[in-house]
């Protein structure tokens, strides 16, 4: 038999993961999108998840740490492919064997790494988080990484390898093709360029978006491979060509949300121990 605490501590990181699948199916992605994630899971923490999450993360917020994957990228090479999937656009969905071994990626590790995209690392996180064995140091981490791989995995656009993920195609968006210093394309649109559209601050969204969660009595649902394949499905719904536009009625990412959560509704519970 298991010890007791070891099977609160898994029982805590899948009502972790749970807590954040919700959130995260409405943003991902650029720093204020991820700062959401982590504060409307936040609010979904039982009282034993809570106190887990306090001896790894001290009185620092999930929304605190919620960008820290991104931080260190450059200097943790072997993460780089840990932030999305690449299905490729002409397929039915996700493939583990096809999308998470990626042997002739130039970034380090990739020869040896069978677990080479955010579906796997989500899966491989969630065993280190409740691992009584691992470290302290290495749970902490895998803690950080979770929260922010669950927003990452709802990104529609880090789940299709075409155009590097829309990074390729050139778009426009709100009537320029412009994004700051740079030519605006498909995936930073999602990123960050339709939710800074919309003028909501991190609390203004977390409010609207709470709103929504209660009155559609929404519940988190599947794993990290259903994620993907609802992303996927996403991308492509919403794929433009190179010269495109991004149109405002179809990629608003509030639309996004509610057509996501109403597919959320049946499965999974917030409350789940
Ligand atoms: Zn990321």
């Amino acid at each position: 038999m298991r010890p007791a605490g070891d099977t609160m501590r898994r029982t805590a990181a899948a009502v972790l993961i749970a807590v954040l699948a919700p959130a995260a199916a409405l943003y991902g992605w650029g720093q204020r999108g991820h700062r959401i994630v982590g504060d409307i899971a936040q609010e979904r923490l039982t009282e034993v998840t809570k106190r887990n999450v306090r001896s790894l993360i001290g009185n620092n917020t999930l929304a605190s740490v919620a960008n820290w994957a991104d931080q260190i990228r450059p200097e943790r090479d072997e993460t780089y492919n840990w932030h999305f999937v690449d299905i490729p656009k002409d397929t039915q969905g996700f493939s583990d064997s096809r999308d998470c071994y990626r042997p002739q990626d130039k970034h380090k590790g990739a020869k040896d790494d069978h677990q080479n995209c955010v579906v796997d690392r989500i899966e491989y996180f969630k065993r280190v988080l409740g691992d009584k064995n691992a470290s302290r140091g290495d749970r902490i981490e895998a803690l950080k990484f979770i929260i922010h791989f669950v927003g990452d995995i709802h990104q529609p656009f880090h789940a299709i390898e075409e155009a590097k993920g829309g990074n390729g195609v050139h778009i426009t968006e709100f009537g320029s093709d412009r994004c700051g210093r740079y030519p605006c394309n498909l995936h930073s649109a999602w990123d960050s360029g339709l939710i800074e559209h919309t003028g909501m601050d991190e609390e203004a969204y977390v409010a609207h978006l709470e709103q929504l969660i209660s009155e559609e009595h929404l519940r988190a649902s599947g794993n990290p491979a259903d994620w993907a394949n609802e992303s996927f499905a996403l991308a492509k719904a919403a794929w433009v060509n190179d010269g495109g536009r991004a149109v405002w009625t179809l990629l608003h990412p509030l639309r996004l949300c509610h057509f996501l959560l109403v597919r959320l509704h049946h499965h999974g519970d917030y409350k789940a121990n």
